[in-house]
C-alpha cells in the first residue's frame, strides 16, 4: 500500500484475460481503475481503486462541449523473474502536469500519479502479458466534468487511470512500414496545442490518417504548418533521419510533442558516441540526401512502437525507398536496447526504470 491509502472495491468476477487472443492495441481492458475527483473548493480528493465500469456524467459535462481534457500514455513490462517495470513514468507524469497547465487543468501531485499508477498496475499485475513484444499500457486521463455550458476553465474533474494488456502496436512490428507525406492537413502551430497531450490534436489528425490509410500507408509525415516544408512527426511517434552517418531529429520547436522515447533515442545515441542532432530539417533536405544516396535510415520512435523504421517515404511525385525496405542498423539497435531495457534484459545505465 502507498502512503496515500487509496480504497479498494474489488470486482466480483473477474474477466477472463485475453491470453493467446491477437492483442493487438487497446482493445482489451483490466478489472480494475483508479479514479479521483477534482472540486475547485476542495482540490483533487477521494482517489480509489474500483472495477473498470462506465462513467455515469452529465451531458452538459464540459469534456463533451469543449474537449478540456489531457491524456498519457506509458507502459508496464514483466520481466522474466516475474518483477514489475515501469519506463520513466516520471517524465510521462511530468508531461502530463504540462499538458494541464496548457489546457487549463490544475496540476496533479506528481507523488501521487505514480503511487496511483503503481498501486493500480500492482493489484492487476497477472494482466501484463508475457509474450515477447507485449506489455500493459497504462493510460492516465482527465477530463472537465462540471455541468456547464460556458467557455472557461471547468471547476470539476475526474482523473482516472485505465490499463489494457496489449501487444505489438503496427501489425508490421518492428519491420519496415510505408509513410506519406501529408501535403494537405497540418498537425499542430507553435502557440498551439501541439506540444500536450490533448485529444482534440489526435481527433483532429484522423482525417489525414483515414485519407493515407486508404491509399495503402501506415502513417502520414507532419510538416509545419506555416511553410508545409519542414518535418515536425511521423503519425503519432517523433522521427529520426540518419544522414551521412549523423542522427537528425527535429528540435522542439512548439509543435511537436516532447516524446519520452525521442528523450531516450537521443540520451542513447548520445551515450554511444553517435552523431546525433536536434535542428530544423526540411523533406527536400530528405528527398536531395536520398537522390545523392546520404539517407542512410528513417524512423519513428513513441512509446506504442518503441522504434517504427520506415520502409518508404512517399512525397507527391518522389518515391523515396529507404535503406532497399529494410530495417537499418541504428533502428534495430536502439529498438534492442530499448526493449532490452524496458523487459528487464540489459542493465539500465539510466535508472530509467521505476
Ligand atoms: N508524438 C505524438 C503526437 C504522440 O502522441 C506521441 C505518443 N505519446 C509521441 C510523439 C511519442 O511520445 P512518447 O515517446 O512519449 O510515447
Amino acid at each position: 500500500m502507498s502512503q496515500y491509502n487509496f480504497t479498494f472495491s474489488e470486482v466480483m468476477t473477474k474477466k477472463t484475460k485475453p491470453y493467446g487472443k491477437d492483442l493487438a492495441f487497446g482493445r482489451y481492458f483490466t478489472d480494475h481503475m483508479f479514479v479521483m475527483e477534482y472540486h475547485h473548493q476542495k482540490g483533487w480528493y477521494d482517489g480509489k481503486i474500483i472495477p473498470h465500469q462506465p462513467l455515469t456524467l452529465d451531458p452538459a459535462s464540459m469534456i463533451f462541449h469543449y474537449g478540456q481534457t489531457v491524456f498519457e500514455g506509458l507502459k508496464a513490462y514483466a520481466t522474466k523473474d516475474g518483477e514489475i517495470q515501469l519506463f520513466r513514468p516520471e517524465e510521462n507524469i511530468a508531461r502530463l502536469n504540462r499538458s494541464n497547465e496548457r489546457m487549463c487543468i490544475p496540476q496533479i501531485d506528481p507523488d501521487l500519479a505514480l503511487a496511483a499508477i503503481k498501486e493500480l498496475v500492482r493489484i492487476e499485475k497477472d494482466w501484463i502479458p508475457k509474450q515477447e513484444g507485449t506489455s500493459l499500457y497504462i493510460r492516465p486521463f482527465i477530463i472537465a466534468t462540471e455541468p456547464y455550458l460556458g467557455v472557461a476553465p471547468a471547476k470539476q474533474y475526474k482523473f482516472i487511470i485505465i490499463l489494457s494488456p496489449v501487444g505489438a502496436y503496427y501489425k508490421e512490428g518492428i519491420n519496415p512500414v510505408k509513410i506519406a507525406v501529408e501535403t494537405e492537413y497540418i498537425r499542430a502551430i507553435k502557440g498551439g496545442t501541439g506540444e500536450v497531450k490533448t485529444a482534440g490534436n489526435y481527433a483532429g489528425s484522423l482525417i489525414a490518417q483515414q485519407k493515407s490509410a486508404a491509399k495503402g500507408y501506415t502513417q502520414v509525415l507532419w510538416l509545419d504548418a506555416l511553410e508545409r516544408k519542414y518535418i515536425e512527426e511521423v503519425g503519432s511517434m517523433n522521427v529520426f533521419f540518419k544522414i551521412d552517418g549523423e542522427v537528425i531529429t527535429p528540435e522542439l520547436n512548439g509543435s511537436i510533442l516532447p516524446g519520452v522515447t525521442r528523450k531516450s533515442v537521443i540520451q542513447l545515441l548520445k551515450h554511444w558516441n553517435e552523431p546525433v542532432t536536434e535542428r530544423k530539417i526540411s523533406i527536400d533536405e530528405v528527398i536531395t540526401a536520398h537522390k545523392e544516396g546520404r539517407l542512410e535510415e528513417a524512423f519513428g520512435a513513441g512509446t506504442a512502437a518503441v522504434i517504427s523504421p520506415i520502409g518508404e517515404l512517399v512525397c507527391e511525385d518522389n518515391k523515396l525507398v529507404i535503406n532497399n525496405g529494410k530495417t537499418g542498423e541504428t533502428a534495430r539497435k536502439l529498438y534492442d536496447t530499448l526493449t532490452g531495457i524496458q523487459y528487464g534484459e540489459l542493465p539500465d545505465p539510466f535508472n530509467w526504470i521505476n
